[in-house]
């Protein structure tokens, strides 16, 4: 066993705090980058901002985080249409379950979709970026536990959704996400994730959040999607 990262210390949200807790969570991701001969860099830290204010994601702009991960559309638009102005290179991802009724706001909004998981959302993403003429990649959400509850594609269908998306929508694909079940051990998940994308000749990865980021850019996490050891706790109601 691997030594547990220092990844999952909480914080009371104060700039120090965040300040403290990303240089941390940077260099946890450092380490374990270098030690698969990976370079740091091509790691990508999303820093997820749910549920905190635009000061606590000013915080983190002032300590050089760039990229930051929403799960709603209507809170991202909230918080981040003024920091976007302020900070031209904010890069944001959506994280979370994207209702086909907000594409519009979504494709005019994020630079990075994470929850591509369904055959409509597709056929609307491809419409809404062509109408925007934007093209914002995407992450296609592999429910590699095939949890009823959870969105993503089922594992089984990854090969005919990969091919409608990014060869039929010619939708910019980057390649899958996935979102462990609760209580099990993550690298399974991570492992078979990196495997599908290799079997489709994709190049991203987006896997790993807080407790374990570290063991999913051991196994070639391209996007780790980090909230709690940078922010502190959210309230219980909205973990998800
Ligand atoms: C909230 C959330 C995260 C961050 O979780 P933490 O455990 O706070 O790091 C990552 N990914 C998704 C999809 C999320 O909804």
């Amino acid at each position: 066993m691997t030594a547990k990262p220092k990844t999952s210390e909480r914080n009371d949200n104060t700039p120090r705090d965040i300040a403290a807790a990303l240089a941390r969570v940077r260099a946890d991701l450092g380490k374990a980058a270098k030690a698969v001969g990976r370079a740091p860099g091509d790691v990508t830290l999303i820093a997820v901002s749910k549920t905190h204010d635009a000061t606590a994601v000013e915080t983190a702009l002032a300590a050089g985080q760039r990229d930051f991960g929403e799960n709603r559309v209507q809170e991202a638009q909230s918080k981040f249409p003024a920091l976007k102005a302020a900070y031209p290179n904010l890069v944001l991802h959506l994280i979370g379950p994207l209702q086909s009724n907000k594409t519009k706001e979504a494709v005019a909004l994020f630079d990075v979709i994470h929850s591509l998981d369904r055959p409509k959302l597709a056929e609307k993403l491809a419409e809404e970026m062509a109408r925007q003429n934007k093209s914002v990649p995407c992450f296609i959400q592999v429910n590699t536990g095939r949890e009823a509850q959870k969105a993503g594609i089922d594992p089984a269908d990854v090969a005919g959704f990969t091919a409608l998306c990014r060869d039929r929508l010619k939708l910019p694909v980057l390649g899958y996400m996935c979102i462990p079940p609760a209580g099990e051990v993550p690298a399974p998940h991570f492992a078979f994730l990196r495997e599908l994308a290799q079997r489709h000749g994709l190049k991203g990865l987006s896997m790993g959040m807080s407790g374990d980021a570290v063991d999913a850019v051991r196994l070639g996490a391209t996007h780790v999607r980090v909230g709690t050891a940078i922010f502190g706790a959210r309230p219980t109601f909205a973990q998800s």
